[in-house]
Order: structure tokens, then sequence, then C-alpha cells
């Protein structure tokens, strides 16, 4: 038998997806991944919270790489000629300008977190 799927109708025993107690399946409609109301949205909400997490990792990386762009523009503006040539001015001010849109764009998305209040969370999908 394959996973989640059960053609025949009965009972299938799974486990509870977030916290693994045994979950009765009936056979009829969506097979069922958590034992609880309650577990199916703390799993949610922890898919949520590793999201954020992601989401926070990636723009200290965008405020990294914005940083250093500042550092080769000023390096410029000081008479710094690129060995290589592929930090030509208006290339490294076309990406610095869509780094800081992106980082200003994304940014807002998470400013709703500093209140100090929790963020609601949408009801689960599933
Ligand atoms: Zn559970």
């Amino acid at each position: 038998m394959s996973g989640t799927q059960n053609r025949h109708p009965g009972v299938v025993t799974k486990v509870c997806e977030y916290c693994g107690r045994p979950l009765v399946v009936a056979g009829a409609g969506r097979p069922r991944r958590y034992c609880t109301a309650a577990c199916r949205q703390r799993a949610y909400r922890s898919r949520a919270i590793a999201a954020e997490v992601r989401e926070r990792i990636e723009l200290g990386q965008l405020a990294l790489q914005l940083r250093d762009n500042a550092d080769r523009l000023l390096l410029l503006s000081q008479g710094w000629q690129p060995p290589d040539g592929t930090d030509a001015l208006d290339v490294l001010l076309t990406e610095t300008v869509h780094l800081a849109t992106e980082l200003a764009q994304r940014g807002h998305v998470l400013g709703g977190n500093e209140t100090g209040h929790e963020t609601p969370i949408p009801r689960s999908p599933d």
C-alpha cells in the first residue's frame, strides 16, 4: 500500500505528523495528517516560523551583499579600478538599486513582527 493513499474504505493507522501519536484515518474523504486541530495548527505554525527564519537569513545575506556593493562604490569613487572590469559603475549601481529595492520590499513584509504582538497566522490549508 502506498503511504496515505487508501483505495479501500476502511481504517488505516498512521501517526500524527506533529506529535507522532497513532492516527485513525477513515477511508472516505481526505486523509488526515494530524491527530487534532491543535497539532495541525502547531505544525502549520512551526512551518511558518521556519519560513520566517529562512526569510530573515536571506535578508541578512542581501544586506551583506548591499554593504559589499557600497564598499565597491566607495572604492570606485576613490579611483579604484577592478582588475577584471566586471564591476563597471553602471552595472554596480543597477545591482545596488535592485538589492536595496528587494531588501526594502521584503523587509517591509517582516516589519509587522516588530510590534511584539503575535503575528496572526492564517488558517491552515489542510
Ligand atoms: Zn498530534
